[in-house]
């Protein structure tokens, strides 16, 4: 199971499904892309990474910038539509999840009795939703997600895109790894290296409890509880 995000000048698509290639090695049994453009441009399905950029053009979507996730299903069996991304009822949010989400039974359920409709059986779909009820209360996408994020029990690696917010992709780590790469006017971002090293070699790792704010040109980590800003090193790595 893998994620990977990009957010630069170049069409996003393309660089996605081919960064999935790369965490193939991970083991996955479902494969979807989101990108924005305007609006959300969702592709996503059950089965291997070739086939499904043959048969739904996963590689075409346009925008610049977007997330690709590989599932390896824990909740919900494989199909298209427990295939991630999973989004909230505006369709404006969408979320990539490696992990599992140890309360979302118990989430659902209250998510369910204050209106909300499900479309999956996973355990990841009810972060979206989460969100979407604390945007309406908060003063910012990133308040938000803090408060969404702090009221999960579980391991993730999260991946996250907000229509309205369109210069940023948000990232959160919570024992799942997921890593950041730092390009020229570009950023990355990925369950492992391999799924960006052909376009840079700096890198951010992010540790538990740690969510970062991503732009073409910048990047910012938070502490999840606190909100603080964390001093993040960047690595260079020298693979050959
Ligand atoms: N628990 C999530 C699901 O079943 C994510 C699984 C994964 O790590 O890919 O959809």
């Amino acid at each position: 199971c893998g994620i990977i995000g990009y957010i630069g000048e170049r069409e996003a698509a393309e660089i996605l499904v081919d960064g999935l290639k790369r965490l193939e090695y991970r083991g996955y049994d479902s494969v979807g892309v989101v990108t924005e453009d305007g609006r959300l441009f969702i592709k996503k399905g059950a089965g291997k990474i070739n086939e499904l950029k043959e048969k739904l053009g996963l590689a075409q979507l346009p925008g610049k910038r977007g997330i690709g996730h590989t599932r390896w299903a824990t909740h919900g069996i494989p199909n298209d539509v427990n295939a991630h991304p999973h989004t909230d009822c505006t369709g404006k949010i969408a979320v990539v999840h490696n992990g599992i989400i140890e309360n979302y039974i118990e989430l659902r359920e209250e998510l369910e009795r204050r209106g909300h409709k499900f479309k999956s059986d996973t355990d990841t779909e009810i972060i979206a939703h989460l969100i979407e009820e604390e945007l309406a209360r908060s003063k910012s996408f990133e308040m938000a997600l803090r408060k969404a994020l702090l009221r999960l029990k579980g391991s993730f690696a999260l991946g996250i895109i907000y229509t309205e917010d369109r210069d940023h992709l948000y990232f959160v780590r919570n024992e799942s790894p997921l890593v950041l790469g730092i390009g020229n006017n570009e950023m990355f971002a990925a369950s492992d290296i391999p799924a960006f090293l052909p376009y840079t070699n700096k890198v951010v790792f992010l540790d538990d409890g740690e969510y970062a704010i991503v732009d073409k040109d910048s990047f910012v980590v938070k502490d999840l509880e606190t909100g603080n800003i964390r001093d993040k090193k960047i690595h260079e790595i020298n693979w050959t």
